[in-house]
Protein backbone atom coordinates (compact mmCIF):
# COMPACT_ATOMS: atom_id res chain seq x y z
CA UNK A 1 0.00 0.00 0.00
CA UNK A 2 1.78 3.02 -1.34
CA UNK A 3 0.39 5.61 1.86
CA UNK A 4 0.59 9.37 2.40
CA UNK A 5 4.42 8.96 3.15
CA UNK A 6 5.74 7.50 0.34
CA UNK A 7 3.42 9.49 -2.28
CA UNK A 8 2.91 12.88 -0.89
CA UNK A 9 5.92 14.02 0.36
CA UNK A 10 7.91 15.84 -1.64
CA UNK A 11 5.05 18.17 -3.05
CA UNK A 12 4.00 21.98 -2.35
CA UNK A 13 1.26 20.63 -0.57
CA UNK A 14 1.64 20.59 2.97
CA UNK A 15 -1.91 22.44 3.35
CA UNK A 16 -4.01 20.28 1.28
CA UNK A 17 -2.10 17.15 2.51
CA UNK A 18 -3.15 18.14 5.99
CA UNK A 19 -6.99 18.98 4.47
CA UNK A 20 -7.39 15.59 2.82
CA UNK A 21 -5.67 13.82 5.50
CA UNK A 22 -8.15 14.46 7.82
CA UNK A 23 -10.91 14.49 5.48
CA UNK A 24 -13.28 11.32 5.67
CA UNK A 25 -15.33 9.81 2.26
CA UNK A 26 -18.56 11.46 3.33
CA UNK A 27 -17.14 14.70 3.56
CA UNK A 28 -16.16 15.03 -0.11
CA UNK A 29 -17.11 18.33 -1.76
CA UNK A 30 -18.09 18.09 -5.25
CA UNK A 31 -14.99 20.67 -6.56
CA UNK A 32 -11.71 21.93 -5.25
CA UNK A 33 -9.74 24.21 -6.85
CA UNK A 34 -5.92 23.58 -6.57
CA UNK A 35 -4.02 26.84 -6.47
CA UNK A 36 0.34 27.85 -6.53
CA UNK A 37 2.32 28.13 -8.97
CA UNK A 38 3.54 26.66 -11.72
CA UNK A 39 5.83 23.27 -10.55
CA UNK A 40 4.81 22.89 -7.34
CA UNK A 41 2.99 19.46 -7.28
CA UNK A 42 -1.04 20.59 -8.00
CA UNK A 43 -1.60 18.29 -11.09
CA UNK A 44 0.47 15.83 -9.22
CA UNK A 45 -1.38 15.74 -6.28
CA UNK A 46 -4.59 15.91 -7.93
CA UNK A 47 -3.57 12.60 -10.24
CA UNK A 48 -2.79 11.01 -6.77
CA UNK A 49 -5.58 12.00 -5.44
CA UNK A 50 -7.88 10.48 -8.12
CA UNK A 51 -6.07 7.23 -8.05
CA UNK A 52 -6.76 7.22 -3.89
CA UNK A 53 -10.42 7.57 -4.62
CA UNK A 54 -10.55 4.61 -7.53
CA UNK A 55 -8.21 2.48 -5.42
CA UNK A 56 -10.35 -0.19 -4.75
CA UNK A 57 -8.69 -2.05 -1.64
CA UNK A 58 -10.28 -1.23 1.68
CA UNK A 59 -8.09 1.50 3.41
CA UNK A 60 -8.34 4.08 6.71
CA UNK A 61 -7.44 7.03 4.95
CA UNK A 62 -9.00 9.15 1.87
CA UNK A 63 -5.22 9.29 0.54
CA UNK A 64 -3.00 6.44 -0.43
CA UNK A 65 -3.60 3.64 -3.22
CA UNK A 66 -2.35 -0.25 -3.44
CA UNK A 67 -1.49 -0.22 -6.83
CA UNK A 68 -2.35 -3.94 -7.56
CA UNK A 69 -6.09 -3.39 -7.66
CA UNK A 70 -7.92 -3.36 -11.01
CA UNK A 71 -8.54 0.02 -9.96
CA UNK A 72 -5.19 1.02 -9.79
CA UNK A 73 -4.25 -0.82 -12.89
CA UNK A 74 -6.63 0.74 -14.99
CA UNK A 75 -6.00 4.39 -13.33
CA UNK A 76 -1.78 3.42 -14.05
CA UNK A 77 -2.90 2.47 -17.78
CA UNK A 78 -4.77 5.41 -18.69
CA UNK A 79 -7.94 3.42 -18.84
CA UNK A 80 -9.81 3.78 -16.05
CA UNK A 81 -13.76 4.25 -17.18
CA UNK A 82 -13.97 6.96 -13.67
CA UNK A 83 -11.28 9.03 -14.43
CA UNK A 84 -11.06 12.12 -16.78
CA UNK A 85 -7.96 14.11 -17.05
CA UNK A 86 -7.81 17.32 -19.35
CA UNK A 87 -5.10 19.74 -19.33
CA UNK A 88 -5.50 23.33 -20.98
CA UNK A 89 -8.58 25.55 -22.68
CA UNK A 90 -11.90 24.44 -22.43
CA UNK A 91 -13.17 24.82 -25.80
CA UNK A 92 -16.56 24.91 -27.84
CA UNK A 93 -17.16 21.59 -29.06
CA UNK A 94 -19.40 20.67 -32.33
CA UNK A 95 -18.55 16.95 -32.14
CA UNK A 96 -19.69 14.29 -30.18
CA UNK A 97 -17.98 11.39 -28.62
CA UNK A 98 -15.82 10.45 -25.29
CA UNK A 99 -13.42 12.62 -23.98
CA UNK A 100 -12.22 10.46 -21.99
CA UNK A 101 -8.27 10.72 -21.88
CA UNK A 102 -8.42 13.44 -24.30
CA UNK A 103 -6.16 16.63 -24.42
CA UNK A 104 -8.60 18.50 -26.39
CA UNK A 105 -11.99 18.69 -24.00
CA UNK A 106 -14.94 20.66 -25.69
CA UNK A 107 -17.79 22.78 -23.70
CA UNK A 108 -19.95 19.93 -24.83
CA UNK A 109 -17.68 17.00 -23.52
CA UNK A 110 -17.61 18.45 -20.21
CA UNK A 111 -21.08 18.60 -19.93
CA UNK A 112 -21.86 14.85 -20.79
CA UNK A 113 -18.38 14.04 -18.63
CA UNK A 114 -20.12 15.60 -15.47
CA UNK A 115 -23.82 14.12 -15.67
CA UNK A 116 -22.49 10.54 -15.83
CA UNK A 117 -22.27 8.44 -12.58
CA UNK A 118 -18.95 6.57 -11.65
CA UNK A 119 -19.16 3.07 -13.85
CA UNK A 120 -17.05 0.80 -11.86
CA UNK A 121 -16.43 3.01 -8.63
CA UNK A 122 -17.88 5.16 -6.51
CA UNK A 123 -16.60 7.86 -7.72
CA UNK A 124 -15.89 9.69 -10.87
CA UNK A 125 -12.90 12.16 -10.72
CA UNK A 126 -12.86 15.12 -13.51
CA UNK A 127 -9.35 16.68 -13.43
CA UNK A 128 -8.85 19.93 -15.54
CA UNK A 129 -5.47 20.71 -15.31
CA UNK A 130 -4.11 24.16 -16.05
CA UNK A 131 -7.78 24.69 -16.61
CA UNK A 132 -8.89 28.18 -18.94
CA UNK A 133 -12.09 28.53 -20.39
CA UNK A 134 -12.07 29.49 -24.08
CA UNK A 135 -15.76 30.80 -23.71
CA UNK A 136 -18.80 31.54 -21.21
CA UNK A 137 -20.97 28.42 -22.73
CA UNK A 138 -17.48 26.20 -21.21
CA UNK A 139 -17.90 28.07 -17.75
CA UNK A 140 -21.67 27.48 -17.87
CA UNK A 141 -20.88 23.59 -18.37
CA UNK A 142 -19.49 23.61 -14.77
CA UNK A 143 -21.79 25.99 -13.19
CA UNK A 144 -24.76 23.76 -14.39
CA UNK A 145 -22.79 20.89 -12.75
CA UNK A 146 -22.85 22.57 -9.13
CA UNK A 147 -26.66 22.74 -9.65
CA UNK A 148 -26.90 19.06 -8.93
CA UNK A 149 -24.21 16.98 -8.69
CA UNK A 150 -24.60 13.65 -9.31
CA UNK A 151 -23.37 11.88 -6.21
CA UNK A 152 -19.56 10.58 -6.36
CA UNK A 153 -18.81 12.88 -8.82
CA UNK A 154 -15.96 15.35 -7.94
CA UNK A 155 -13.66 17.83 -10.13
CA UNK A 156 -10.91 18.99 -9.70
CA UNK A 157 -9.28 22.15 -11.23
CA UNK A 158 -6.00 23.29 -11.15
CA UNK A 159 -4.74 26.78 -11.61
CA UNK A 160 -1.78 29.43 -11.32
CA UNK A 161 -3.80 32.29 -12.50
CA UNK A 162 -7.14 31.41 -10.05
CA UNK A 163 -7.99 35.47 -10.97
CA UNK A 164 -8.68 34.70 -14.33
CA UNK A 165 -11.80 32.39 -13.50
CA UNK A 166 -15.17 33.78 -13.38
CA UNK A 167 -15.78 34.76 -9.70
CA UNK A 168 -19.18 32.66 -10.18
CA UNK A 169 -16.82 29.16 -10.79
CA UNK A 170 -14.48 29.94 -8.30
CA UNK A 171 -16.87 30.71 -5.77
CA UNK A 172 -18.21 27.06 -6.12
CA UNK A 173 -14.94 25.15 -5.58
CA UNK A 174 -12.92 24.51 -2.21
CA UNK A 175 -9.67 26.42 -3.09
CA UNK A 176 -6.53 24.66 -1.73
CA UNK A 177 -3.41 26.77 -1.96
CA UNK A 178 0.17 24.97 -2.53
CA UNK A 179 3.53 26.65 -1.94
CA UNK A 180 6.49 26.92 -3.35
CA UNK A 181 8.59 24.00 -2.28
CA UNK A 182 11.93 24.37 0.17
CA UNK A 183 15.06 24.51 -2.67
CA UNK A 184 16.21 21.05 -0.61
CA UNK A 185 12.85 19.73 -1.88
CA UNK A 186 13.75 20.81 -5.45
CA UNK A 187 16.74 19.77 -5.05
CA UNK A 188 16.22 16.25 -3.88
CA UNK A 189 13.35 16.12 -6.67
CA UNK A 190 15.90 16.80 -9.48
CA UNK A 191 18.67 13.94 -7.62
CA UNK A 192 15.94 11.61 -7.82
CA UNK A 193 15.30 12.83 -11.19
CA UNK A 194 19.16 11.82 -12.02
CA UNK A 195 20.06 15.16 -12.28
CA UNK A 196 23.56 15.79 -10.91
CA UNK A 197 24.50 17.23 -7.95
CA UNK A 198 25.85 20.32 -8.90
CA UNK A 199 23.09 21.06 -11.46
CA UNK A 200 20.38 20.60 -8.94
CA UNK A 201 22.27 22.88 -6.37
CA UNK A 202 22.04 25.20 -9.24
CA UNK A 203 18.56 24.86 -10.42
CA UNK A 204 17.39 24.37 -7.12
CA UNK A 205 18.58 27.78 -6.30
CA UNK A 206 17.30 29.56 -9.26
CA UNK A 207 13.89 27.65 -9.20
CA UNK A 208 11.49 29.76 -7.05
CA UNK A 209 10.29 26.65 -5.51
CA UNK A 210 9.24 24.94 -8.45
CA UNK A 211 10.71 21.65 -10.21
CA UNK A 212 8.88 22.79 -13.40
CA UNK A 213 11.23 26.02 -13.45
CA UNK A 214 14.22 23.97 -12.31
CA UNK A 215 13.89 21.56 -14.78
CA UNK A 216 13.22 24.69 -17.69
CA UNK A 217 16.34 25.80 -16.24
CA UNK A 218 18.15 22.41 -17.11
CA UNK A 219 16.69 21.77 -20.25
CA UNK A 220 17.57 24.93 -21.95
CA UNK A 221 21.01 24.07 -22.44
CA UNK A 222 22.95 26.57 -21.26
CA UNK A 223 20.24 29.23 -21.97
CA UNK A 224 18.96 29.19 -18.22
CA UNK A 225 18.20 32.08 -15.70
CA UNK A 226 22.09 31.24 -14.86
CA UNK A 227 23.24 32.02 -18.22
CA UNK A 228 20.62 35.05 -18.67
CA UNK A 229 21.85 36.27 -15.72
CA UNK A 230 25.42 36.51 -16.99
CA UNK A 231 24.27 38.07 -20.52
CA UNK A 232 22.61 40.62 -18.50
CA UNK A 233 25.73 41.40 -16.42
CA UNK A 234 28.19 41.42 -19.88
CA UNK A 235 25.54 44.06 -21.72
CA UNK A 236 25.69 46.33 -18.46
CA UNK A 237 28.96 46.40 -18.12
CA UNK A 238 29.40 47.08 -21.73
CA UNK A 239 26.29 50.47 -21.22
CA UNK A 240 24.31 48.07 -23.70
CA UNK A 241 20.53 47.90 -23.67
CA UNK A 242 20.12 44.48 -21.29
CA UNK A 243 16.97 42.25 -21.33
CA UNK A 244 15.39 41.69 -18.50
CA UNK A 245 12.69 39.45 -19.44
CA UNK A 246 13.68 36.91 -17.68
CA UNK A 247 13.64 38.11 -14.43
CA UNK A 248 9.80 37.88 -15.14
CA UNK A 249 9.23 41.13 -12.92
CA UNK A 250 5.85 41.89 -14.59
CA UNK A 251 4.73 38.15 -14.52
CA UNK A 252 1.06 38.59 -11.71
CA UNK A 253 1.70 34.90 -10.91
CA UNK A 254 4.62 35.96 -8.86
CA UNK A 255 4.42 37.41 -5.55
CA UNK A 256 6.64 39.93 -4.76
CA UNK A 257 9.02 37.80 -2.78
CA UNK A 258 9.75 35.28 -5.24
CA UNK A 259 10.73 38.23 -7.60
CA UNK A 260 13.07 39.50 -4.93
CA UNK A 261 14.49 36.70 -4.75
CA UNK A 262 14.89 36.12 -8.06
CA UNK A 263 16.71 39.67 -8.55
CA UNK A 264 18.66 38.19 -5.16
CA UNK A 265 20.12 35.59 -7.80
CA UNK A 266 21.12 37.73 -10.36
CA UNK A 267 23.10 40.21 -8.12
CA UNK A 268 24.83 37.13 -6.45
CA UNK A 269 25.62 36.11 -10.29
CA UNK A 270 26.74 40.03 -10.60
CA UNK A 271 28.79 39.62 -7.68
CA UNK A 272 30.59 36.40 -9.17
CA UNK A 273 30.81 38.42 -12.18
CA UNK A 274 32.18 41.03 -11.25
CA UNK A 275 34.93 39.44 -8.95
CA UNK A 276 36.05 37.59 -11.98
CA UNK A 277 36.28 40.07 -13.95
CA UNK A 278 37.80 42.30 -11.46
CA UNK A 279 40.17 39.31 -10.72
CA UNK A 280 41.47 38.98 -14.18
CA UNK A 281 42.29 42.45 -14.87
CA UNK A 282 44.49 42.42 -11.90
CA UNK A 283 46.39 38.55 -12.30
CA UNK A 284 45.43 38.46 -16.18
CA UNK A 285 44.13 35.24 -17.73
CA UNK A 286 45.46 32.55 -15.22
CA UNK A 287 43.59 33.56 -12.33
CA UNK A 288 41.34 31.12 -10.43
CA UNK A 289 37.62 31.75 -11.88
CA UNK A 290 34.21 31.02 -9.75
CA UNK A 291 32.24 31.32 -12.97
CA UNK A 292 34.70 29.31 -15.30
CA UNK A 293 32.07 28.74 -18.11
CA UNK A 294 31.43 32.48 -18.17
CA UNK A 295 35.59 33.16 -19.13
CA UNK A 296 34.99 34.17 -22.59
CA UNK A 297 31.84 36.59 -21.84
CA UNK A 298 33.66 38.01 -19.07
CA UNK A 299 36.90 38.58 -20.98
CA UNK A 300 34.61 40.72 -23.17
CA UNK A 301 33.67 43.04 -20.95
CA UNK A 302 36.69 46.62 -20.99
CA UNK A 303 38.59 46.80 -18.20
CA UNK A 304 38.44 49.91 -16.17
CA UNK A 305 40.89 51.87 -13.88
CA UNK A 306 41.69 50.78 -10.12
CA UNK A 307 39.23 53.43 -8.68
CA UNK A 308 36.61 52.21 -10.58
CA UNK A 309 36.28 49.18 -10.04
CA UNK A 310 36.74 49.67 -6.49
CA UNK A 311 33.45 52.04 -6.61
CA UNK A 312 31.98 49.46 -8.71
CA UNK A 313 32.36 46.78 -6.12
CA UNK A 314 31.45 49.56 -3.03
CA UNK A 315 28.13 49.95 -5.08
CA UNK A 316 27.39 46.51 -5.49
CA UNK A 317 27.53 45.96 -1.41
CA UNK A 318 25.02 49.07 -1.33
CA UNK A 319 22.36 47.46 -3.53
CA UNK A 320 22.57 44.44 -2.14
CA UNK A 321 21.70 46.44 1.64
CA UNK A 322 19.28 48.16 -0.84
CA UNK A 323 17.72 44.34 -1.95
CA UNK A 324 17.28 43.28 1.59
CA UNK A 325 14.90 46.35 2.25
CA UNK A 326 10.97 46.40 0.81
CA UNK A 327 12.48 47.98 -2.53
CA UNK A 328 10.36 46.80 -5.18
CA UNK A 329 12.50 44.30 -7.79
CA UNK A 330 12.13 46.50 -10.75
CA UNK A 331 13.77 49.78 -8.94
CA UNK A 332 16.93 47.37 -7.52
CA UNK A 333 17.27 45.99 -11.18
CA UNK A 334 17.12 49.43 -12.83
CA UNK A 335 19.62 50.78 -10.23
CA UNK A 336 22.23 47.49 -10.31
CA UNK A 337 22.48 48.17 -14.27
CA UNK A 338 22.74 52.03 -13.75
CA UNK A 339 25.75 51.46 -11.40
CA UNK A 340 27.25 48.79 -13.52
CA UNK A 341 27.63 50.71 -16.89
CA UNK A 342 31.02 52.27 -17.97
CA UNK A 343 31.27 56.66 -16.76
ZN1 LIG B 1 -5.59 0.01 -5.62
Amino acid sequence: MTGIEGVFDVLGARAPLAFFATLDATRLAHGYLFTGPAGVGKKTFARRLAQSLLCETPKATLLGYCEHCVGCKLFVAGTHPDFVWSEGTIKIGTQAGSALHDEDLTARDLVRELSLHGYRSRYRVVVLGDVAFATHESANALLKFFEEPPSGVLVILTTSAPGSLLPTVRSRFVELGFSPLPVADVEAVLRKGGVSAEQARIAARVSLGSVTRARAVLDEDGAGIRDASFAWFEHAMRGEPVDSGFLRLDDRSLSGAEKRAQVGELLELVRVGVRDWAASALAGEDVARLADDQRARIARIPARDPQATAALLGAIAEIERIADSNVSAGLVVDYLRVQLAPR
